[in-house]
């Protein structure tokens, strides 16, 4: 974990005072909305190609002698840097990834955006970039949301993915820790996946022994960049397999550690006395990233489905179950896969949020979760356990429950208005 902050003036090994990372003098620059680019419809193809993006970008720059400047919201553009920059040679970045919500009861919400927040100086620490007062972070990312959130988020359901990201920027070519950084947020439109739907089921491919994404002591628990560049490779290798990610092992052993950016979970049936256990890769093997989504996962399936609670909360034809945190191997899975065990597989993140898993592919083998068939006649993969969290999390996000991991955004300020 990053130190905590000093919220007074820091000051520097050379003894210059510098400044914190501070909301309140954030400039606006703000484009006229009849000069911002339409908002493209929930099915616009332009959202498939993962670059269209809202109109505003807020910037923040830092350096080591004076420390965080003043923050900026102002027109989405490329951004400048000297090409002897410490992260176009040195990987110094580190991002992070949120969805804004447009709710059933029209406020926006952002999910769970402290664990972001937290999680995005753990990732700086890793790469040497500067520290910040997550709650100030968060009052930067959540006023970028609100002055965005009410024209390119106009329908009930609709989403935007929120990026923040710092890269170490300075123009000092040394592999030294960044002398200088630049934090920005932008907010991109991407296809929307309507609540209420779930993914007919997704195939993964287990990686092959000659790369593995993280290890213990490694940066693979942490969202830098360096992670997924070299990660690359594999993702075509699934493409070409019809595959949408890889399922990534470690060690020799072959653990299961999580799917391209989402975590995985399987359901089985203990081979000794056919308990049923929702199970996924622990966080103390330092080999994968802690998901928010992951997170939320554990805690809401030990509360409401876990074997403790069996009468209170089950719903409908939901068994309760051992929710389990352990490193698990490939062979497991597969061996459950050969006496019928296995349950359901799904995988989670921000991006794909809950996603059922139809197959997993390893070596010559092909693991099949179980199938049934749908209204429509068609085969789908089995995801009541996975559909049910869904809902449940959907609950939360769109505010048709109240709860304490939801975090609505402010829309009502002065500033953003203007559409009243
Ligand atoms: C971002 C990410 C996840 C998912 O994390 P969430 O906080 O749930 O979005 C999982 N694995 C990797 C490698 C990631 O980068």
């Amino acid at each position: 974990m990053a130190p905590s902050v000093d919220k007074s003036n820091g000051v520097t090994e050379n003894g210059n005072s510098v400044k914190e990372m501070n909301s309140s003098s954030l400039i606006k620059d703000l484009i006229p909305e009849d000069e911002q680019s339409p908002v493209p419809g929930l099915d616009d193809p332009v959202r498939m190609t993962q670059n269209a993006t809202t109109a505003h970008i807020l910037t923040a720059k830092w350096t080591i002698a004076e420390g965080w400047a003043a923050p900026e919201i102002k027109r989405y553009g490329n951004i400048e840097l000297p090409p002897t920059a410490s992260v176009l040679h040195y990987a110094t970045s580190c991002f992070e990834g949120m969805k804004a919500y447009r709710g059933f009861d029209n406020k926006l919400r952002l999910f769970r955006p402290w664990l972001n927040c937290a999680r995005m100086r753990d990732s700086n620490e890793r790469v040497s970039l500067p520290d910040f007062d997550p709650e100030e972070l968060l009052k930067l990312i959540s006023t970028f949301v609100a002055t965005e959130g009410p024209r390119w988020l106009p329908d009930t359901g609709s989403t935007f993915y929120v990026r923040p990201a710092m890269v170490g920027s300075g123009s000092a070519l040394g592999i030294n820790r960044p002398g200088e950084a630049l934090f920005f947020v932008f907010a991109a439109l991407f296809p929307q996946s309507r609540p209420g739907t779930i993914n007919p089921g997704i195939r993964l491919i287990t990686s092959q022994p000659s790369q593995i994404r993280a290890w213990p002591g490694g940066f693979g628990n942490t969202k830098v960049g360096a992670n997924y560049g070299p990660a690359m490779t594999a993702q075509v290798r699934a493409r070409q397999n019809e595959c949408s990610q890889t399922l990534w092992l470690f060690g020799d052993s072959n653990i299961v550690t999580e799917a391209g950016a989402s975590n995985f979970f399987v359901i089985w049936r203990r081979s000794d006395n056919k308990a049923l256990e929702l199970v996924t890769c622990s966080d103390e093997t330092g080999v994968i990233l802690n998901g928010i989504t992951r997170r939320s996962v554990l805690e809401i399936a030990r509360e409401r489905l876990g074997s403790q609670d069996v009468a209170k909360q089950v719903s409908g034809d939901l068994d309760a179950l051992d929710v389990i945190e352990r490193p698990f191997s490939i062979d497991e899975v597969v061996k459950a896969h050969q006496e019928e065990r296995l349950i359901e597989a799904f995988v989670s993140g921000t991006a794909m949020f809950i996603s059922p898993v139809s197959q997993i592919i390893h070596e010559d083998k092909f693991i099949d979760f179980p199938t049934t068939e749908n209204e429509a006649g068609q085969k789908v993969t089995v995801s009541k356990y996975a559909k049910t969290i869904k809902l449940w999390l959907e609950d939360i996000i769109y505010g048709r429950e109240e709860h304490p991991w939801a975090f609505v955004v402010d829309e009502t300020r002065d500033d953003i208005a203007k559409k009243a």
